[in-house]
């Protein structure tokens, strides 16, 4: 029976290694102290583990390589996942958005449950503290591993587990590009993504901790429309965040080297008209009252005195005063608050990675490398990423049962025709 090694006990790499030991010996490799670090801060703690959607959701939220996702998912799909996690134990509950998470709400006991798995199986064994340094490999096949401390160790596959480069105090800090790219893979640039976004204005400070509720938040670059969704978002020291900012970011990188422009409508849900006359209401209300004292029921307090300077209205006008052309300005200030973009922030503060391992050199059948045989990738280190809500574990979910599988079903491919060739 040949042996298989893992490299990385993330989400991708402890699904491949319960998935390849139910047949074979499996030596799971971890550069950390402990399984799942990672895993273990998702979903603020509570582990965000899938989400319930149709499938056609499922491939639109994957943002980059979405049809090299048909096959894993197909044969792991979020349904299967949910099962999977629950006939181990761990009930889950579906939430706003179809976001499923452990029913618990603690990440540790999706860990738990693969510590769990792990332990039970004679066939798997872990070894943390234990970093790989190189993968070995002999004529287009992989042979085994190197280790920091100069250990060799042998298999007939290896599966590449090691995730991306964001968070990389978890242990994701992109070894696995560099053993791709040590074998001839190319490596698509890595970038933050699901990440916030730094502006160009100076009145963020001012903003910090203003945090919007039902607005719509645009962002062009040109006449290109590159994102137009109504959410939630947050004014940070140094820009914006918040669900709205992370979902437009991962839409944003081929912009980024040419001008971005940001809009947000502060009421979407108010067209001119109607807005005009809400605000004749409230100047009605606030008749003997100066302009800059005339918004407080429309704004939140944060946002009067930067919305008065941008209108150009004298702040001490009163507002019986105010002309048609005046408040026509000021509801274009408001349904088109303009912000301008600085530079996405660092992987320090990115959920995932965009770029990654190119997956035409990857079978979307097998997870197997199509540059060296016995060689296989899983999860966040290929160049494959979605939204936030729960699909980017599903990919590592996925991936890493493929590969798994696939490792599997080699060795006994291999094992038939040596019986064959024996018979
Ligand atoms: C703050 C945060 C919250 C998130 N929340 C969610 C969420 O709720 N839902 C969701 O779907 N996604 C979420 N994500 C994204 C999700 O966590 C990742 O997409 C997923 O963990 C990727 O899994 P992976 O196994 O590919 O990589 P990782 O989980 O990064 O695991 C890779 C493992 O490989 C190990 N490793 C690396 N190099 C080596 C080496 N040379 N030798 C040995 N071991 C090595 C690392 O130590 C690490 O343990 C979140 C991410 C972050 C940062």
């Amino acid at each position: 029976m040949g042996k298989i090694i893992i490299i990385g006990g993330g989400a991708a790499g402890m699904m491949a290694a319960v998935t390849a030991g139910e047949r074979q010996e499996v030596l799971l490799l971890e550069k950390n102290d402990r399984l799942g670090k990672k895993l273990f801060i998702t979903g603020k703690g509570r582990c965000n583990l899938t989400n319930a959607c149709e499938e056609d959701r499922f491939f639109r939220s994957v943002v980059t390589n979405s049809k090299f996702m048909y096959s894993a998912f197909y044969a792991f799909d979020n349904q299967s996942t949910i099962e999977f996690f629950e006939k181990a134990g761990l009930l889950t509950k579906v939430e706003r958005g179809d976001r499923v998470f452990p029913a618990s709400d603690h990440s540790s006991d999706v860990i738990g449950i693969f510590k769990t798995l792990i332990n039970r199986n004679p066939n798997i064994q872990v070894l943390q503290n234990t970093t790989v340094t190189d993968i070995l490999c002999k004529d287009r096949r992989v042979t085994g591993v190197c280790l920091k401390d100069g250990r060799r160790l042998y298999a007939d596959a290896v599966i590449v587990a090691t995730g991306g480069v964001s968070y990389p105090l978890t242990g994701s800090t992109g070894d696995g590009y560099t053993f791709a790219k040590g074998l001839g893979h190319t490596v698509i640039a890595p970038l933050p993504s699901l990440v916030p976004f730094e502006l160009k204005d100076d009145f963020c400070k001012e903003l910090m901790g203003l945090s919007l509720k039902n607005v719509v938040l645009s962002v062009r670059s040109g006449k290109k429309r590159i994102f137009d969704e109504q959410g939630e978002m947050l004014f940070t020291h140094f820009g914006i965040s918040g669900p709205l900012v992370l979902r437009a970011s991962a839409y944003i990188h081929p912009y980024l080297n040419q001008e971005i422009t940001m809009y947000i409508d502060l009421k979407p849900a108010l067209d001119e008209q109607m807005l005009d006359d809400r605000l004749l209401r409230d100047f009605e209300k606030y008749r003997n009252k100066d302009f800059r004292n005339a918004l407080s029921d429309l704004l939140p307090v944060k946002l009067i005195n930067i919305i008065v300077k941008r209108s150009g209205i004298d702040p001490f006008k009163k507002v019986n005063s105010i002309t048609r052309q005046e408040r026509i300005h000021l509801i274009n200030c408001i349904k088109k608050f303009e912000i301008q973009f600085h530079a996405l922030r660092g992987f320090d503060e990115a959920i995932i990675t965009k770029g990654g391992v190119c997956v035409k050199e990857i079978n979307p059948s097998t997870m197997e490398s199509r540059l060296v045989k016995g060689l296989f990738f899983a999860g966040e280190v290929m160049d494959v990423d979605a939204l936030t809500g729960g699909f980017n574990l599903q990919i590592a979910w996925s991936t890493g049962r493929l590969a798994g599988l696939s490792c599997i079903e080699k060795e006994d491919n291999m094992e038939e025709q040596t019986n064959e060739y024996s018979n």
